[in-house]
């Protein structure tokens, strides 16, 4: 069955299959401004593409990801001034950062990710080509802006009304410009060349128009064709990108081929809110990941966290449903371990668990991995998989059952990008989170030693459990700690 997933364009769910058998799926994905550190809110975008990209690996199909790097705009220009640092410096050192970052919450690094500095020319001939087929146009002083009049579809993303468009931002800071400023002829013209300013310092760069710089928007158009081809299979990117960006984006390649179709398929992230308010600076909650690991979360708490909404609804992030995250990531690992053990297996052997063969297995699994092909339902699949959880460690599973289950744990758990036995602080979280670590490590023997019916064994666990001051409650499936009464 092939993924599904909600298509912004045609406002439908549409299957996900490459446009031409044979070569892979190709996907583009909106990236970082390097400015200073992604927050959790860039992060919830590139970690549902990132789920979304290793769903369609895990599906059999190949994937090429493109995701830009944004190191050229008002925004990289402004500050790398302001803090006195060469504009390549500044922006290598937040890239590095955001690569780190990506890292730690184990992201699939993309195919290509290109930089808008290091594409200049790439940017150019694209002007120069919407100005050859009558959609561009140059101003005195040395600026070129789109035409937007000329494009017979302009709005069709986020089904605007062209009459109530007013003036176009034409940086990404979301600041609108102010008409006046430019001799546009249409205030919701947008600037694809921008001409050198005193303000952009020496940044500035070469073109037929004069000394000046790309307008952000032409960076993705000219980088995803050159990496993809002119039409490709899926663009990704936070909802406060689809206008007036992505409907840029859509009319500079289209107007610059010749109306020959952009992206096929337009995938959109809801915002992320915390604590029920939109992020900003004033209201100081905009967390980055090292903020969230100074208060003792891991980078696998955050990564689940932030996948666990639907990717079409805006997801409340609180730093209790952060303990709640890592809570749930310790119970994992809990009927992982047991699982593991009646395969005769250790913690070392789950690690290298990734794409699977063709035909693999889910187990009890089966119905978290149809989640997920239904459009990309993370938190149906999370449903899912804690209900297989309680079944699997039953001893009625014969062991080809176990192998099966350990099997469609470990590709969902890859589908999810969620790693285990990575440290995950379960102290920290909830009402697990008292259990010292001796303790449950002798709670998980004794389940072991009986779970093999070694009743000998499991009795003098028993013992040393209580002389710890705890005690252990079997369950049908399972077991859970207590302490013991005074
Ligand atoms: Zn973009």
């Amino acid at each position: 069955m092939a993924i599904r997933v909600h298509d912004t364009l045609s406002r439908s769910i549409k299957p996900l299959v490459p446009r031409e058998p044979g070569i892979p799926y190709r996907m583009y994905c909106c990236g970082p401004t390097v400015y200073g550190p992604a927050h959790i809110g860039n992060f919830r975008t590139f970690l549902i593409q990132d789920v979304l990209r290793r769903t369609l690996q895990m599906d059999g199909l190949e994937v090429r990801h493109v995701r830009n790097i944004t190191d050229l705009d008002d925004k990289t220009i402004y500050r790398s001034q302001e803090t006195g640092v060469p504009l390549h410096e500044f922006t290598e050192k937040w890239t590095h950062k955001f690569h780190d970052d990506c890292a730690a919450l184990n992201l699939l690094p993309p195919h290509v990710e290109p930089s808008a500095v290091e594409h200049i020319p790439l940017q150019i001939a694209m002007v120069e080509k919407l100005i050859a087929n009558g959609h561009a146009y140059k101003t005195s002083d040395g600026s070129v802006y789109f035409k937007i009049h000329t494009c017979h579809d302009y709005g069709k993303l986020s089904h605007l009304n062209l009459d109530a468009l007013r003036t176009q931002e034409t940086n990404s800071a979301g600041v609108a410009n102010d008409a006046d400023e430019y001799e546009r002829e249409s205030v919701s013209d947008f600037a694809l060349w921008k001409a050198r300013k005193p303000s952009d310092g020496p940044n500035f760069w070469p073109s037929p128009w004069g000394d000046g710089r790309p307008g952000w928007h032409i960076e993705c158009s000219a980088m995803s064709t050159h990496y993809l081809g002119e039409t490709f299979d899926l663009h990704g990117g936070g909802i406060d990108l689809c206008f007036p960006h992505h409907e840029n984006e859509i009319a500079q390649a289209e107007c610059a081929t010749k109306e020959k179709g952009f992206a096929a398929h337009w995938f959109h992230t809801m915002h992320l809110m915390v604590d029920g308010a939109k992020m900003s600076k004033s209201l100081g909650n905009l967390y980055t990941l090292d903020d969230l690991r100074t208060r003792g979360a891991t980078p696998m708490a955050v990564r689940y966290a932030l996948i666990s909404g639907h990717y079409r609804s805006q997801l409340n992030f609180t730093l209790k449903s952060l303990a709640d995250a890592g809570a749930a990531l310790s119970k994992i690992e809990r009927a992982a371990e047991r699982l593991l053990a009646r395969c005769g297996l250790e913690r070392a052997d789950f690690a290298p668990l990734s794409i699977p063969e063709k035909n693999t297995t889910w187990g009890e699994f089966q119905g978290a991995w149809d989640m997920l092909l239904d459009d990309l339902n993370v938190p149906g699949a999370l449903g899912r998989l804690f209900s297989a959880l309680t079944k699997v460690n039953s001893p009625e599973r014969t062991p080809a059952q176990a192998r099966a289950d350990l099997s469609g744990l470990g590709n969902l758990l890859y589908a999810l990008g969620l790693v285990l036995f990575t440290g995950n602080p379960d102290e920290n979280a909830g009402a697990e989170a008292e259990i010292p670590a001796e303790v449950a490590a002798l709670g998980e023997r004794r389940w072991a030693a009986k779970q093999a019916r070694d009743f000998a064994t499991a009795d003098t666990l028993r013992i040393e459990l209580g002389k710890l001051g705890w005690k252990s409650l079997d369950r049908k499936d399972g077991y859970v700690l207590e302490r013991l009464e005074d």
